[in-house]
This record gives structure tokens, C-alpha cells and sequence, in this order.
């Protein structure tokens, strides 16, 4: 699955309205015209709000940036929930995106350290 950043979620049923973050692939690319990898600050925090895969599914993704016989591979969704109530869903691969291929997620996932409910 492909979908720009922001945009609406559907690609799994859930009770509440989700949006789009780091669902990368070929059509779009990195979706940044100049990639500005996340400083560590930044990706200590996009890490400790990735700790819990919900959605896990049968099969995996394979990264489309890698190359394909050393494709990093991704099963399930992280969620990030905002303060003021908004929630977004990334795959598990966008950790690795933002590590190896120097994606940004959009700065509302980061500015307001998204964390998952306890
Ligand atoms: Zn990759």
C-alpha cells in the first residue's frame, strides 16, 4: 500500500478516522522534494512512539527503496495518537525509512511526540 502523507486512512478497518504517515513506495518516492533525514533528537522520539505494532498482518512489505535482494521487510502499523485527538497510522517500515533512506515524517508526528495510549 501507497498513500500520500496526511491523507485518509482505509486500508484497515478501525473504529476511529486515521491518517496517512510514511506509507512509501515507487509512485511517490520519499514524498519530500529534498529529503531532510531526522536529526537524533527526532528519531529517538519517532522511536519511542514506535514501540507497539498494532494490525499485524499475514504477510510482509518489502522496502521499494532498497535493493530488492537486501530489502528490508515490515509487517504490521504503528499508531500515534496527538494530544489534541487527531491519530495517524504508519507502517512498521517507517522506521527504517527515516533511518536508511533519510525520510521526514510530517512535523506533527514529530512535533508533538506522538505516543501510543498505555
Ligand atoms: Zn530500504
Amino acid at each position: 500500500m501507497e498513500s500520500l502523507d496526511l491523507s485518509p486512512y482505509g486500508y484497515y478497518r478501525f473504529p476511529i478516522p486515521m491518517r496517512n504517515v510514511g506509507w512509501l513506495g515507487p509512485e511517490h518516492g520519499l514524498q519530500t522534494e529534498a529529503p531532510q533525514p531526522l536529526r537524533e533528537g527526532e528519531l529517538a522520539l519517532l522511536r519511542q512512539a514506535s514501540e507497539r505494532v498494532a494490525s499485524l498482518m499475514l504477510g510482509t512489505h518489502d522496502c521499494d527503496f532498497c535493493p530488492r535482494a537486501l530489502a528490508a521487510k515490515g509487517n504490521g502499523e504503528y499508531r500515534y495518537y496527538a494530544p489534541e485527538g487527531d491519530v495517524y497510522s504508519a507502517p512498521v517500515m517507517i522506521l527504517h525509512y527515516a533511518e536508511e533512506h533519510g525520510y521526514r515524517p510530517p512535523a506533527v508526528v514529530i512535533r508533538y511526540r506522538c505516543a501510543s495510549p498505555a
